[in-house]
């Protein structure tokens, strides 16, 4: 079969033949229709520093997607072949106190498609079908194959009450831009959301984000002072850059709450007086609950979340190479990939 895969320890991504995998006991075999690009993909594609840490080549990359069931392995019940399915990514170990206490996200033995294990870039992947997530019909597939990271956002948008509170996000990569929306779909007051790019700025500010702003030419507390404001009440962290984490201690209200979803550079530092004389709470976000996330997803979507705006580009699998370069550019929201 067709797949992307990182064949050498340099830029670039290899489009090669590999077998198809086997499903095994619990396992099926889902053969793809579309996959998103996702940053981390960025990642390894350029070969940054993190992604020559942790990934080998040879591998096969990609979780973002959504396909048919097409085999099922000895013990798979509940399915039918030709169910539409995403998935969730992390495969939990299922045996440590956190996996037996419910708390799956935050299995410290977490093995990640596309990173870890053969990924979801190809013409067919094999998962557990306790990962499996259906998709209803009135779901259409190019939204579906991007619920990985709507799912970061909805994670990390929900995890602090924000209704009726006022919300800041720095960094409108598509994260961001879609926490901007769940953060107005449930009734946030003031959504400010921050980049220093005005292209995926217009797309928060489409997504209902109260405003946008360019942080390389306003300043945030010039538009708090505009809109009445003290402070933040809850901050969601989504661009993993030091500056951006350091305004926003900045400008939290007293026993504000921050989500950290962006991964900030080793060794970042901070104004830790702010966190501890202003009492504010910093809670890391990983991955997406399991399966709460997914269900309150797939509800928003069914509830009329205008998941479609962040969608910008949708290309054939074989003009990947383009798809790559535009994730590059930041001139785009979520790429789709089909596979038909
Ligand atoms: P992205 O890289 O597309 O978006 C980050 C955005 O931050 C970009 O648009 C960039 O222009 C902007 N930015 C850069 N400097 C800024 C500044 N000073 N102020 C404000 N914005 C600035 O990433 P994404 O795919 O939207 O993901 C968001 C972050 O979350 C990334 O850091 C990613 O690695 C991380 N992530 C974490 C998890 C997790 O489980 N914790 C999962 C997925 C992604
Ligand atoms: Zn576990």
């Amino acid at each position: 079969m067709k797949a992307l895969v990182k064949k050498e320890a340099a830029k670039g991504i290899w489009m090669e033949q590999v077998p198809v995998p086997t499903p095994g006991p619990n396992e099926v075999l889902i053969k793809l229709e579309k996959t998103a690009i996702c940053g981390t993909d960025l990642h390894i594609y350029k070969w940054d520093e993190w992604s020559q840490r942790t990934i080998k080549p040879g591998l096969v990359i990609g979780h973002e997607f959504v396909g048919r069931i097409v085999d099922m392995g000895p013990g798979v019940t509940d399915y039918q072949l030709g169910d539409r399915v995403s998935a969730e990514g992390h495969i939990v170990c299922g045996h440590c106190r956190n996996c037996r206490a419910g708390r799956q996200h935050l299995c410290p033995n977490t093995v990640g498609i596309g990173v870890n294990r053969d990924g979801a870039f190809a013409e067919y992947i094999v998962m557990p079908a306790k990962n499996l997530w259906p998709i209803p019909d009135q779901i259409p597939s190019e939204l579906a194959a991007f619920f990985d990271p709507y799912g970061n956002a909805a994670h990390c948008a929900l995890e602090f009450d924000v209704i009726g509170e006022d919300v800041l996000i720095t960094g409108a990569g598509p994260i961001g831009i879609i926490a901007a929306g769940i953060c107005k779909h449930v009734g946030a007051r003031n959504v400010v959301i921050t980049d220093v790019n005005d292209y995926r700025l217009k797309l928060a500010a489409d997504m209902g984000a109260t405003r946008v702003v360019n942080v390389a030419k306003q300043s945030l507390k010039e538009v708090m002072k505009d809109l009445h404001m003290e402070g933040f009440d809850v901050a969601l962290e989504m661009s993993g850059h030091p500056g951006a984490f350091n305004d926003m201690l900045d400008c939290m209200y007293h026993g504000g709450k921050i989500a950290l979803l962006g991964i900030l550079p080793n060794g970042a530092g901070i104004n830790w007086d702010k966190v501890i004389f202003k009492g504010l709470t910093l809670h890391g976000i990983y991955g997406r609950r399991m399966y709460e996330t997914w269900y309150k997803m797939t509800q928003m979507l069914l509830t009329g979340f205008p998941l479609q705006k962040v969608l910008t580009h949708q290309i054939h699998i074989d003009d990947f190479q383009k798809g790559f370069e535009l994730m590059e550019s930041g001139h785009c929201g979520k790429v789709v990939c089909s596979w038909n």
